[in-house]
């Protein structure tokens, strides 16, 4: 099932995307379950993943998704976005070679997983405007990701148990400041502006998406520059979870970007950053699209 996030009147509001992904039913008229349907996708994935079997679209009334305002399956996540760093072989070498790395990563394949987050602030929807930061960098980079929505929460959840711990899954474009990236030797500040986390177009259950692997594909202003399947990873998702809630307990609707394939701007020569205007389109089979230009500025 595709839960989306959107607003309507002025009320923040849930979905059910249908069909061929252009109509959604409200999920006000699709719920059967207890009480008020839940207008928050954290609310519901609260409630258990079998909260959503009390949801029925059959004869409901449909609305149009391009009449809606779509914001993040998540807008505001309670905590940071978790992400992992250099996590395609390639993407890794990509990055070494571009000289961006202050992190010492001369050695291409990573022996452990590089975590750092990303503030609930940076988190923008399908549709809204990446702010360019043209005061604070001038070397702004996109990474197609697929994310992970975390549903039962946990600590020391073994590499064995940790699909189902998972709720669904979107797209993220994790935003990089480059040249923030490289002065500051630390990730946070660089992938952290405001508007850095696009998400969406929407979230899909982990049901609906299975084991298989998934394609990742990124343009910009319709070129490809990233194509790649989640089989390269080189941490897979059970692995990430393991390592992350050894100490961490996770929790319900807390989001982690897996990590992004080789073709950023900076894996070319010369590197090919954002400007103004740029439109960067992120599709992911079995999820959809999620695209988002480059505001002006100020
Ligand atoms: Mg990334």
């Amino acid at each position: 099932m595709k839960l989306a996030a959107y607003r309507s009147d002025g009320r923040k509001q849930l979905g059910v995307v249908v069909g061929d992904g252009s109509e959604l039913v409200p999920l006000a008229a699709a719920w059967k379950g207890e009480g008020a349907a839940p207008t928050d996708l954290t609310d519901l994935i609260e409630r258990g993943r079998d909260a959503v079997r009390s949801i029925a679209t059959e004869g409901a009334r449909r609305l149009r998704v391009a009449d809606v305002t779509l914001t993040a399956p998540i807008p505001r996540p309670r905590r940071n976005v978790f992400c992992i760093g250099r996590n395609y072989a390639e993407h890794a070498a990509e990055f070494a070679k571009s000289g961006y790395d202050a992190t010492g990563g001369a050695s291409a394949h990573p022996d452990a997983a590089v975590f750092f987050t990303k503030p609930p602030s940076t988190v923008i929807g399908h549709g809204e405007l990446i702010e360019p930061h043209l005061k604070v960098t001038s070397e702004l980079d996109y990474e197609a990701e697929l994310g992970v929505i975390i549903g039962r929460g946990g600590r020391g959840i073994t590499r064995g148990e940790a699909l189902s711990h998972v709720w669904g899954y979107t797209i993220i474009n994790d935003v990089t400041a480059r040249d923030l990236q490289k002065r500051h030797k630390q990730w946070f500040l660089g992938k952290g502006l405001d508007t850095f986390c696009p998400m969406g177009p929407w979230a899909v259950t982990a049901d609906e998406i299975g084991d298989a692997p998934l394609d990742l594909r990124c343009t910009v202003n319709g070129e490809e520059r990233q194509s790649a399947s989640t089989s390269d990873l080189i941490f897979d998702i059970p692995a990430i979870i393991e390592t992350l809630s050894a100490g961490i307990t996770l929790e319900p609707g807390d989001v982690i970007a897996t990590g992004t394939p080789k073709g950023v701007g900076i894996g070319f020569e010369p590197p090919k950053f954002l400007r103004p205007g740029d439109v960067v389109e992120i599709t992911i089979n079995k999820i959809g699209v999620l695209r988002n230009q480059v505001g002006a500025g100020k």
